[in-house]
């Protein structure tokens, strides 16, 4: 028998060759297992391919590193064949793999297969060889190498199955597994060889015209590391590629849904925004057009949202409103839609089963705005006024649903606000009227038909007059005479206060100038200031040439500014009223006592006056609170040296009360009301000829 010797380095190239051969084949099926649609097939035949060659030349390798004393060689056509059975055995294997479940009794077939096809190639390769005499197997030992060529293909299977999905450490866990899949492989290869004997005098049938020769294990060597490490390479690489693809799908998706989410939502509440609304409301038309039913379209308006953001800051509005969208959300259907299209305006579009539901719906949300807000640890106040109009019925389209709803709703809010209305036909009158109104007030002040009427304040002990408020009136050609609740928020709407505004401080002016020739120059002519013209920059300018047109001292001017007014955006105000008293106008806080007064605030303020709101002096007489109310603001107002005036004094008592008090000037219908400048005198004269009589 010839004995056969192995080259032991070769051996160990064969055991790495199987090694990388093994890890190249889990990787690419976990390439396989993330690939889609046609990369599939590419990356299989591929992955057959450069497996099948790392096998083969493992195997290949190994007969190399085998030799006889007799000379060796290979035939080329039956080791080609060898090389292809062992490609077929591994895409195979990689089919296999690749499938979404794989059983146990599948697992044991497919074992059974490839482990045929590696032993296959193996006794192939042998016999490329072409030994004269055939070689002689020894059965058990070749029995034993086709059970480890079955039961390595098992556990390659397992491995390579599970190990297919990316998972972490799958590298560290694929390295690990692709050794012990090398060494069943080397130990199937050498199994295989041991159960060969080759007969005395046996020579090699392919020595010569085969393969054979020095360097051929390195050209297969290097021609298979070339193969795996390409391999090997495109899959990482693409792997890699996939996974950018993949993240930058991810983040594409998600930056439209954002998109998608800002474009059709407001930011501050999360709310439908109007795009959504329109989008909705035309759905529900739709609806109710084919299949009957009804909605309503609510529209929902804070009252009171204003003086909150005024007095506690943007900040706190934000939050206000956005706890007022979760309670209002908190209260809705399904299929229902809550939109928020503007400041302090929601829209409610509710779906309902007959119109006779609506006030209900309607009633709840006005209570449910009108319970207290905690909002950055205060309890807030407010209310909503809602307008209803109701599809069908209110409005052929979008636009006049809309517009119906919002005249419905500054009905219930001229209706005195925390109530809901619906439309009716006559509220579109209102909103031409008001329209018409705009119009003629544009012509107002050219056409010389705004009045100022005065009304006298009174030093409070001693009865005598210390001064008027000019109140603005407007001398309609059809209306008659228009009290400025009927003008002034138009006014304020359209900016056209600013020049209204100029002309009474200049009027107001100019008749101060008139009573202090006539020897009432001690008196003080207050103004008022709307919000608007706080914030106007020319207002300071305005007022010193006012003051100097009609030659008055600065302190003859006492200007009114609510305390609403004069607590919003507290800085920019203090600013302008720091100019104003430096120049040396007196100033008053107007309505004192009916918005979120800050004391500390208050201290800081260059102002000279308080007036205590109507509202105080009106119920004095019944109400004890407020009583406790006006002497906290006299007292109040005496620790800060501001002069303390009540304004709406309609009866004697209330007169007293508040002379007692401690108020220091007193202003209401029971002492003067409003009046012309020219009566105004002539009542004044007349109460001072009474007063010397008596
Ligand atoms: P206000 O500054 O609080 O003015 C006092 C209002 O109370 C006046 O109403 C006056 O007629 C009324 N009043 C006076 N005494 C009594 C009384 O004993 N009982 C009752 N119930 N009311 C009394 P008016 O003239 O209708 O003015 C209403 C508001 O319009 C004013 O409130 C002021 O805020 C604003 N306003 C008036 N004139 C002007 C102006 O020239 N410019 C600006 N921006 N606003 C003005
Ligand atoms: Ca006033
Ligand atoms: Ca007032």
């Amino acid at each position: 028998m010839l004995i056969g010797s192995y080259s032991p380095s070769l051996v160990f190239v064969s055991l790495c060759v199987a090694v990388l051969a093994s890890y190249t084949a889990l990787d690419l099926t976990g390439r396989i297992a993330t690939a889609k649609g046609r990369a599939v097939p590419l990356w299989m035949a591929g992955g057959a391919l450069a497996m099948g060659i790392g096998i083969w030349s493992m195997h290949f390798i190994g007969m190399l590193a085998f030799s006889l004393p007799i000379e060796l060689g290979y035939d080329l056509t039956i080791t080609l064949l060898s090389l292809l059975i062992g490609v077929m055995s591994s895409g195979f294997a990689l089919w296999l793999v690749n499938q979404p479940s794989l059983p146990l009794g599948q697992l044991a077939y497919g074992a059974l297969i490839m482990g045929a096809g590696i032993s296959a190639m193996h006794y192939t390769g042998m016999a490329a060889m072409r030994m004269q005499p055939g070689i002689d197997y020894h059965p058990g030992v070749l029995v034993a190498s086709l059970v480890i060529a079955v039961v390595a293909s098992a556990a390659a299977l397992w491995i390579a199955f599970r190990l297919r999905r990316q998972s972490p450490h799958v590298r560290l866990v694929r390295g690990g597994a692709a050794i012990v899949m090398g060494v069943a492989i080397v130990g199937m290869h050498y199994t295989g060889m041991a159960a060969a004997n080759f007969a005395e005098g046996s020579f090699c049938g392919a020595a010569g015209s085969g393969l054979s020769g020095n360097g051929l294990e390195y050209l297969v060597l290097i021609t298979s590391l070339a193969v795996l490490a390409i391999a090997l390479l495109t899959s990482v690489l693409d792997a890699r590629l996939e996974t950018r693809t993949a993240d930058l799908a991810n983040s594409l998706t998600l930056a439209n849904q954002e998109l998608t989410q800002l474009a059709l939502h407001d930011t501050l509440t999360g709310l439908p925004n109007r795009v959504l609304l329109a989008d909705r409301l035309d759905q529900a038309m739709h609806m109710v057009n084919e299949g009957g039913g009804c909605f309503a379209l609510m529209f929902i308006d804070l009252d009171g949202f204003k003086p909150v953001n005024d007095a506690f800051g943007h900040h706190t509005g934000d939050q206000l409103l956005r706890e007022v969208a979760l309670r209002l959300r908190d209260s809705l259907h399904g299929q229902d839609t809550l939109a928020r299209i503007g400041g302090d305006e929601f829209v409610l579009l509710v779906q309902l089963r007959e119109p006779n539901d609506a006030p209900s719906v309607a009633a709840e949300l006005v209570d449910l705005i009108s319970r207290p807000f905690r909002v950055a640890e205060q309890d807030l106040q407010i209310s909503a006024s809602i307008g209803i109009a109701m599809y069908p019925g209110n409005g052929a389209d979008q636009h006049e649903l809309l517009m119906n709803a919002d005249a419905a709703m500054y009905h219930a809010k001229s209706a005195g606000k925390n109530g809901y209305s619906f439309f009716d036909g006559s509220m579109n009158t209102n909103a031409r009227k008001q329209l018409q109104l705009l119009q003629d007030l544009r012509m107002a002040q050219e056409l010389g038909q705004l009045r100022l009427h005065y009304q006298p304040k009174f030093d409070a002990l001693k009865g005598h007059p210390v001064g008027a408020e000019a109140l603005l009136r407007w001398e309609h050609p059809q209306l008659g005479l228009l009290l400025p609740d009927k003008f002034i928020v138009l006014a304020e709407k359209t900016g056209l206060i600013i020049p209204i505004g100029e002309w009474v401080l200049d009027e107001a002016c100019r008749q101060m100038r008139v009573w202090a020739l006539q020897g009432y120059s001690h008196w003080r002519i207050a103004v008022n200031l709307s919000a608007l013209q706080f914030c106007h920059a020319g207002l300071v300018t305005s007022v010193a040439s006012a003051l100097a047109r009609h030659q008055l001292p600065a302190n003859s001017l006492t200007l009114e500014i609510t305390e609403t007014t004069a607590m919003s955006d507290a800085d920019a105000s203090m600013t302008v009223l720091q100019q104003l008293s430096e120049m040396g106008v007196d100033l008053s806080i107007d309505d004192f006592g009916t918005g979120y007064s800050s004391l500390m605030y208050l201290k800081r303020l260059p102002a000279n006056e308080l007036k205590i709101d109507r509202g105080f002096v009106r119920d004095l007489e019944q109400d004890s609170d407020d009583a406790a109310i006006v002497s906290a603001i006299v007292a109040l107002g005496q620790a800060l040296g501001l002069r303390i005036v009540a304004e709406g004094v309609e009866t004697n008592l209330q007169q007293s009360f508040l002379t007692q008090l401690g108020c220091d000037s007193l202003q209401g219908y029971l002492l003067g009301q409003p009046l012309p400048a020219e009566c105004f005198l002539a009542d004044i004269r007349r109460s001072e000829r009474e007063a010397m009589v008596t």
